[in-house]
Order: structure tokens, then C-alpha cells, then sequence
């Protein structure tokens, strides 16, 4: 399964090379995909098993694009993972479904793998499943969902950094939902943690999860996969 940790805006240059040395060691014998996704400025050549991803990308080569990471600074470390449509980039920074698209279509021309997260508020869940089950298809809608290299991510915006989780049955479901229309992998994200990601791995639809904060701590983020590879 996959197992990716998005490190957000923790974490220096030093840190995080500290981070992947520790965990590239504990995790040297999984037979899971782990990739994590460090701050742009904490980008290099790292070797070892875990693969290093990129949390955003500007959709050109290169160009005048003041304060935005292309392609070019992107492959210089040689990063061939995005992640794509996070929830503070679509709320904080006012990132649009067709902003997603375009950054999706031109990381995928370009081979990328791309990790795409959709996910509802808290007041569009409570209007009800198929309120959800519209407004995730339409973070979907233009997105090449047969792509070889395309893993969905889907973080509900109020479990993320909230200690919230669904329950088991509404991720189900939601997961579900999402397999009918793309045959790639489907993972969960929001308040996984050590202590719940063996119920949610275990789900039908599961393919991974997506990690904030408990992949933050390289002991507890190792221990997480090793939880998968014990139930694989
Ligand atoms: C995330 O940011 O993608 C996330 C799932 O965060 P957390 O695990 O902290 O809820």
C-alpha cells in the first residue's frame, strides 16, 4: 500500500535530511510504497528507499512566475512525485478545480506521479452523502482518471489537523465512491495516526493513507508502515 507523509511548512533543509536518514533506515525492508513530501527548500538528491515528492508545482517549465517552483528546479533533484489539489492550497491560497486540472494535465505530459486530494467541508457533509458524492466527482471532472501515474487522496477538510476522523463505514463509503470512477488507487487522509490507521488500511477501498502530523516524527511515521507491512 502506500504510505505518504506531507510535511506541510515544518521542517528545515537539516531536519528534514536528519528525518529521511532515520526513516530511510526503518523502513529499509518494507515492501510499501513511503514517500513523503518535504518543503520545496528541503529538496535533494536523497537516496534509500523513501521517495521524495514535491507538495505543489507551477504548470510551466520555467518563466517569470516570481515566488512559483516549475519543472526545472522541480527535476534538478531529480523529484518525479506531486502532490496535487491540497486542501490549504485550494482554501488558503484560493487554488480552483480548473488551477488543479491545469497543474495536473501538465505534470502528467510530463510523467509525473500525481497525488490528487479532493475533499468536502464539514457543512457540505452534513447536507448529506449525496451532496458529497457531487461535489467530490466535481474535483474530479476534467481529470484524466485513467492515468497510469494518477493516486487519489481523499482528505475530508474537517479531519484534516483536527483529530476528527470519519468512521469507518463513511470512509468506506466515500473511498467507494471514488473506485467506481477511477480504477487507480484511492488512499485516505485526515487524522491518521498511529493508533487508527490499522482500521482504516484495513477497509475495502483502501489503498494508503496520506499523513500530516503523525508523519512529522520519523519514529511514529516508520512504526505506521510497519503497521502496514504487518497487515500485508
Ligand atoms: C494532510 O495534511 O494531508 C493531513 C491529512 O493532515 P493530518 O494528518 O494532520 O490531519
Amino acid at each position: 500500500v502506500i504510505i505518504a507523509g506531507n510535511f506541510k511548512s515544518f521542517k528545515s533543509r537539516k531536519g528534514t535530511a536528519e528525518y529521511l536518514k532515520e526513516l530511510n533506515s526503518l523502513v529499509s525492508d518494507s515492501s510499501q510504497e513511503v514517500i513523503v513530501f518535504p518543503p520545496a527548500t528541503a529538496l535533494d538528491n536523497y537516496d534509500g528507499k523513501v521517495n521524495v515528492g514535491i507538495q505543489n508545482g507551477y504548470p510551466a517549465e520555467n518563466g517569470a512566475f516570481t515566488g512559483e517552483i516549475t519543472l526545472d528546479q522541480i527535476r534538478e533533484f531529480d523529484i518525479d512525485t506531486i502532490l496535487l489539489g491540497h486542501s490549504e492550497r485550494r482554501e488558503i491560497l484560493g487554488e480552483s478545480n480548473e488551477l488543479v486540472k491545469e497543474k495536473f494535465d501538465f505534470y502528467k505530459d510530463h510523467n509525473f506521479n500525481t497525488l490528487l486530494c479532493i475533499g468536502e467541508t464539514l457543512e457540505l457533509r452534513e447536507r448529506g452523502f449525496d451532496e458529497v458524492k457531487s461535489f467530490l466527482l466535481s474535483q474530479l471532472e476534467g481529470i484524466d482518471l485513467s492515468y497510469e501515474k494518477l493516486v487519489i487522496a481523499y482528505e475530508p477538510i474537517w479531519a484534516i489537523g483536527t483529530g476528527v476522523t470519519p468512521t469507518n463505514d463513511q470512509i468506506e463509503e466515500t473511498l467507494k465512491v471514488i473506485s467506481e470512477v477511477s480504477k487507480k488507487p484511492v488512499l485516505y487522509g485526515g487524522s491518521v495516526k498511529l493508533n487508527n490507521i490499522e482500521e482504516i488500511l484495513a477497509l475495502d477501498s483502501c489503498s494508503g493513507v496520506l499523513v500530516g502530523g503523525a508523519s512529522l516524527d520519523s519514529d511514529t511515521f516508520g512504526e505506521m508502515v510497519k503497521t502496514a507491512d504487518r497487515l500485508s
